[in-house]
């Protein structure tokens, strides 16, 4: 295509195997890998519960446990001391650049996870939507205890379940938290898990996509071991790791071509190279590769790869990896940016069509355009049509607003190229409220 930057491979002295990467992938025989993100109200016991898992599978150790310990204690925090085991890291990986989205990687015996998002953060939306748009399932954290409930399902937990919904995530992990508090009442689990499933069938979730779980992350009962408590004697199902292992391993778009949506930018790899890291949304790449970053058209050669931070020499589509590139100058990356192989670039534009599911009115305004990593300014500059929400047919055309709860077609324009292609999923927020999640139609 045109405007498309020279890379020499010659001078980079880049030495790709050309493998059949496809063939390499089948005899490698993975294990399953499945990113999640960790939704639910403020205080449910986000960071608390997902602390819990990490300490109980020995990922983190009681060393670091004790330092944590200490320190919460010295603020007054005793409790928070596993929720700050969720923080760790976030620093860690300081090398210069924000990271948007912290990283927790686990293992059980079948599957690598890898908890997207930093639950707790002040700024909570756009990361999980960011998460979001990679995640294969969501756990939703619920506070059974009394009163709380009802707040945290009136507070941020039908956004985040509307939000995740609308990413594309089908599968969502309920945890049923802090059930310690309410004596381990089965009535109280029933009761609140009857009132979940409603509200998230309705929000277009399948109920045999819904698992849920009673549990307790400060005591750890039903994380990872089954609770000991002999009062949670009735609930016969396994701990919630068990059922985030059963999550089913997404089908990997590996045919698809070459799709990386960055999320972050950095250097320190390979000789001091630029590096990016993000995950594949589709396709495979290996070293020697040729690769386009988009919109900026620049090209790039892969010298080096990661794959869940370990050297390697091919990726594929649903691995989180980092590409050391050749030297493209920095000032034409930014997160957000499409990596794509140069005979298959993704196409930017500034004016598309999408589906979208109304959360506050919507009518022609200014909005954020948020996809993964990516922000743009931009407008809803046209009301197409009412949607019916089942079917998806037109309802009425030319709405003047689209109210909270409506499906309808609209046109988005920004202001410079972005990636976007059909099947994208968008979401526009204004004034620091989400309005609206959009498919790219
Ligand atoms: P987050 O905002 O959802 O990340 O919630 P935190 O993990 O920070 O927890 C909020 C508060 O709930 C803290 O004081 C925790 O100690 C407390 N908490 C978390 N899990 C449990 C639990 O299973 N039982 C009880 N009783 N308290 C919990």
């Amino acid at each position: 295509i045109q405007g498309v930057s020279e890379v020499n491979i010659e001078d980079t002295k880049i030495r790709g195997k050309n493998l059949d990467v496809l063939a390499e992938f089948e005899r490698s025989k993975p294990k399953n890998a499945a990113n999640f993100v960790v939704i639910g109200h403020v205080d449910a016991g986000k960071s608390t519960l997902m602390g819990r898992l990490l300490y109980d599978l020995k990922v983190v150790d009681q060393r670091t446990l004790d330092k944590y310990r200490k320190e919460s204690e010295r603020l007054g925090k005793g409790s928070f001391a596993l929720a700050w085991v969720l923080d760790q890291g976030t620093e860690e990986r300081n090398r210069g650049v924000t990271i948007d989205i912290a990283m927790n990687k686990f293992e059980t015996e079948n599957t690598s996870f890898t908890i997207l998002d930093a639950p707790g953060h002040r700024d909570f939306i756009p990361n999980m939507i960011a998460g979001a748009s990679q995640a294969d399932f969501a756990v939703l954290v619920i506070d059974a205890s009394t009163g709380n409930f009802e707040s945290g399902l009136k507070g941020q937990t039908k956004e985040h379940a509307l939000l995740v919904r609308s990413m594309g995530v089908q599968r969502i992990v309920i945890a049923i938290n802090k059930l310690d508090t309410v004596q381990w009442s089965q009535d109280r689990f029933n009761e609140i898990s009857q009132q979940v499933s409603a509200f998230l069938t309705s929000a277009g979730f399948l109920s045999r996509n819904l698992a849920f779980v009673p549990c307790a992350g400060l005591t750890g009962d039903n994380i990872v071991r089954k609770a000991d408590d002999p009062k949670a004697s009735w609930y016969p199902g396994p701990p919630l790791v068990s059922l985030l292992e059963s999550s089913k391993p997404v089908t990997r778009a590996l045919e698809k071509p070459l799709r990386l949506t960055i999320d972050d930018i950095f250097r320190g790899g390979i000789q001091n190279s630029l590096s990016v890291s993000g995950r594949l949304d589709s396709g495979n790449v290996q070293i020697g590769d040729t690769v386009l970053v988009m919109p900026a058209k620049e090209a790039g050669a892969i010298k080096g790869l990661e794959v869940d931070s370990e050297p390697a020499e091919w990726a594929v589509a649903g691995q989180n990896v980092i590409l050391h590139l050749t030297e493209i100058d920095t000032k034409y990356l930014k997160s957000g940016d499409v990596i794509c192989p140069p005979s298959a670039p993704i196409q930017c534009v500034t004016s598309f069509t999408i589906k979208v599911l109304a959360f506050e009115h919507v009518t022609l305004m200014h909005c954020e355009v948020h996809k993964g990593t990516l922000h743009a300014p931009g407008r809803v500059t046209q009301l197409i049509a009412q949607l019916d929400k089942a079917s998806g047919a037109a309802v009425k055309g030319k709405p003047r607003l689209i109210k909270p709860g409506s499906v309808a077609r609209v046109v988005v324009e920004v202001d410079d190229p972005v990636p976007l292609e059909p099947g994208g999923r968008v979401i526009l927020r204004a004034g620091g409220e989400t309005v609206g999640a959009g498919l790219v139609e």
